[in-house]
């Protein structure tokens, strides 16, 4: 049996940082430098370490990148405010809200008051209804990231069966219409599954490509799914270990139980998570050649 391929996502993230580099020194021949803002609400440890990761990475490579810290009680109206200036500023070309927000405010309106030509993290409706029509304007990072890797590694998804588990419009539904689409690298046949779908694994072991997107460690278990398939694993799991910090991320895949059954797997961490900060990278750049 042939061995099973790990879908690199640093590699991958890797190939893509060189061809964003040529996007950057064009855009500064226009006297453009791309900017992003992003807005962080309280101090969630997880989220101020994401925010941290997307706004060190865009500065490496020399774009404006600004955080702004709001404290964990702010009322809805101050961060509309905070989008309203951040829509009338010419440095920043995407704006982000990092999520998930407390619970006070309502996530939808923080979303549709950001500017959908500087919605680079796609989540805007106006931006999920031009993906949903199949002419993309931003797609949100996770799910293009994917794609990408699926590109990369030469996997083609034209009249495959795809399994996606999971339906958030973060990364399962625009996954789902992605690997649909009847463009370039789409064409699949997609079914979504998630929390109320009974007996999951008759959809999973007739699939070509399973996708899982749920948080839930180790819930793809070998058995589920069919002898060389390829398996995306998105899940970003904190699990209890016996290491220095105690704990240590996984995926949803089990990875003992898949690694020899699928054609190929991406790891986690290093497989998915690094696409996800290359496609912020390169939405943002997109927002400056179109609308800067
Ligand atoms: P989410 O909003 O919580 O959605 C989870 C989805 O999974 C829901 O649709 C839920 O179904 C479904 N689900 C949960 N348990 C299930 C089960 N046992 N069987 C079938 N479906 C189940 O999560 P998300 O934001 O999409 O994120 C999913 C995972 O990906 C998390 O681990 C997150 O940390 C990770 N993530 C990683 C990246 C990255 O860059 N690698 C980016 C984003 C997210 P219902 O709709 O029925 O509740």
């Amino acid at each position: 049996m042939s061995e099973t391929k790990i879908l690199s996502g640093k590699d991958t993230a890797r190939s893509i940082y060189n061809k964003l580099n040529e996007r950057i020194v064009l855009l500064a021949e226009r006297g453009i430098r791309p900017g992003l803002c992003v807005i962080l609400i309280g101090d969630d440890p997880a989220s101020r370490i994401y925010v941290r990761t997307k706004t060190k990475k865009l500065k490496s490579l020399g774009l404006i990148s600004e955080a702004v810290l709001l404290p964990g009680d702010v009322r809805e109206k101050k961060v509309i405010k905070v989008i309203n200036d951040l829509n009338n500023s010419n440095q920043y070309h995407g704006i982000l809200v990092q999520l998930p927000l407390p619970d006070h405010i309502n996530s939808q309106n923080i979303i549709n008051a950001i500017n959908p030509k500087k919605d680079v993290d796609g989540f805007h409706p106006e931006n999920a209804g031009w993906l949903a029509i199949g002419r993309p304007r931003f797609i949100p990072c996770t799910p293009k990231g994917i794609m990408k890797i699926l590109d990369h590694y030469d996997i083609d998804l034209s009249g495959k069966n795809i399994v996606v588990i999971g339906r958030s419009n973060i990364v399962g539904r625009p996954i789902s219409i992605l690997t649909s689409l009847n463009s370039k690298g789409g064409n699949g046949t997609c079914t979504i599954c998630h929390s109320r779908t009974k007996n999951l694994e008759n959809f999973t072991q007739n699939a070509d490509v399973v996708i899982t997107a749920i948080g839930n460690p180790n819930y793809l278990k070998g058995d589920m799914i069919k002898e060389q398939s390829v398996v995306i694993d998105v899940g970003i799991n904190r699990v209890d270990a016996d290491n220095e910090k105690g704990y240590k991320i996984v995926g949803d895949a089990d990875w003992n139980s898949i690694v020899d059954k699928a054609s190929a797997i991406t790891p986690v961490p290093g497989g998915v998570g690094p696409m996800t900060i290359a496609m912020l990278v390169e939405n943002t750049i997109e927002a400056a050649e179109n609308f800067g």
